[in-house]
C-alpha cells in the first residue's frame, strides 16, 4: 500500500507538517545507544538545562506528549478542585479540549472572557473576578491567557504585563498555553524571559510540535511551588514517556543552535507572504491582524469549495471562528504560497468579458 504520494504541503495546521531536520537528527543521534527510562537520561537532563538557559533562570521541565496534556495537568496544578480557570472565549482549553482542564483538575471550572482577536482584556477580569465572590461560585484562581493567540495574534509586551498585572491584583495564577510561543518570541523580537517569568507567568506550556518536532511540549513551571510532585501528576496522567529521551532529544536539536527560532521565524514569513497576497483579492477580507504563522480570512463561500476542489486542504469551521484559517509551517515553501494564492486568484477574479472587435 502507498501511503505517500508527491510532497504537497497545506495550510490546515501547523501540525500537518513533518519532523525538522534539527528534531529528527537529534532523534537518530538518540537512538544509538542504550539510555535510562523515564526521564533520568543525559537527553533529558541537556533539554531541560537548554530550556534553563533559554528562558535565564531556574525553572522545572517536564516533557509531555502534546498540549492537551500540558495545559490540562499544569492548570490542575494550580488549582483545587472548587477553584476556576479564567480565559479567553476562544482559548484551546475552553473549545479543543475536551473538557480535559476540568477532569484533570477534578471540576475546576473554566470561565469564559471575551475579548478582540483572541485576547483578553484586562478589564474583563476584574468583572470576572468581582462578579460573584459568595461560596456558591467557583473561586476564580487562574489566569489562562494563550501566547500567541489562537487566531494567530500576539499580545505585546505591554498588553500582556497589563493583563498579568490584572490577574496578579486579584490574587489569580497566570498560565501560559504557548503552543505557538516559538511564533510570538519571534514576532515580538523580544527574549522568551521578558514575556513569561519577568511578566509574572507561572507556568508556560511551551509548544515543540507545531514548530517542527514529531511530539511533545514542554511544561514549564517558574513557580518552582507549583511543580511540586508535578511528575506524580504526569504518571497518574498517561503522561510519562518511559523511553523519555525520544520525547527530549528533539528538543536539544531544537534549542541548541537556535533551530526553534529560526522555524518559528520562517512560518511566521510565510504567513505575511500568504497574507499579502490575499489582501486585494476581491471578496477576500483578513479578519485578524497576522502577527506569526496564521492568516484567517473571510472567503467567499463557492471559493471554499473550489479550493477544496483543487485540493488544497485547510479549516473553515474549528475552534469557535468562522474565516477560514491558513497555518504555514516550517517547512511552508514561498513557491506553496505563491501557488495557493494564484490559485485562489484564479477562482475569485471574474472572467474577462470577450469584447466584439
Ligand atoms: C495545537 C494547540 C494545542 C495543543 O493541542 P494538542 O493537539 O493537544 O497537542 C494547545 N493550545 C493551542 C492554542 C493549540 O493551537
Amino acid at each position: 500500500m502507498k501511503l505517500t504520494g508527491p510532497p504537497r504541503r497545506h495550510f490546515a495546521s501547523d501540525n500537518y507538517s513533518g519532523i525538522c531536520p534539527e528534531a529528527w537528527a537529534a532523534l537518530a543521534e538518540a537512538n544509538s545507544d542504550h539510555a535510562i527510562s523515564y526521564g533520568d537520561d543525559a537527553w533529558t537532563q541537556k533539554a531541560s538545562d537548554l530550556i534553563r538557559e533559554v528562558f535565564e533562570t531556574h525553572c522545572e521541565v517536564f516533557f509531555v506528549f502534546n498540549g492537551t496534556a500540558a495545559n490540562s495537568l499544569s492548570l490542575a496544578s494550580l488549582c483545587q478542585p472548587y477553584h476556576s480557570v479564567l480565559c479567553q472565549e476562544l482559548a484551546h482549553i475552553e473549545t479543543a479540549e475536551c473538557g480535559a482542564p476540568e477532569f484533570f483538575a477534578n471540576g475546576s471550572k473554566v470561565l469564559l472572557l471575551p475579548g478582540a482577536h483572541g485576547k483578553i482584556d484586562p478589564a474583563t477580569i476584574q468583572r470576572a473576578v468581582s462578579k460573584r465572590t459568595d461560596i456558591h461560585y467557583p473561586k476564580p484562581h487562574v489566569l489562562s491567557l494563550t501566547q500567541a493567540t489562537e487566531v494567530g495574534t500576539v499580545y505585546s509586551v505591554d498588553e500582556l504585563r497589563a493583563v498579568t498585572a490584572a490577574a496578579r491584583h486579584h490574587g489569580l495564577r497566570v498560565h501560559m498555553d504557548g503552543a505557538r510561543f516559538a511564533n510570538a518570541v519571534s514576532a515580538l523580537s523580544v527574549t522568551p524571559a521578558e514575556i513569561t517569568w519577568k511578566a509574572g507567568v507561572d507556568v508556560l506550556c511551551f509548544g515543540g510540535t507545531k514548530n517542527g518536532i514529531a511530539v511533545g511540549e514542554a511544561v514549564v513551571f517558574f513557580n518552582l511551588e507549583a511543580a511540586r510532585e508535578f511528575d506524580y501528576r504526569c504518571k497518574q496522567g498517561g503522561q510519562l514517556a518511559s523511553k523519555m529521551r525520544f520525547l527530549s532529544a528533539p528538543w536539544v536539536g531544537m534549542l541548541r543552535d537556535g533551530a526553534w527560532l529560526r522555524h518559528a521565524h520562517h512560518s511566521n514569513a510565510m504567513a505575511q507572504r500568504l497574507a499579502a497576497g490575499l489582501a486585494n483579492l476581491p471578496g477576500v477580507r483578513i479578519a485578524h491582524p497576522v502577527d506569526t504563522n496564521a492568516v484567517f480570512a473571510d472567503l467567499p463561500q463557492p471559493a471554499v469549495a473550489a479550493l477544496h476542489d483543487r485540493g488544497w486542504k485547510f479549516y473553515t469551521n474549528v475552534g469557535g471562528w468562522e474565516e477560514a484559517r491558513f497555518m504555514c509551517s516550517w517547512d511552508t515553501t514561498p513557491e506553496d504560497v505563491d501557488k495557493f494564492v494564484a490559485d485562489l486568484r484564479a477562482i475569485v477574479t471574474p472572467p474577462a468579458v470577450p469584447q466584439e472587435s
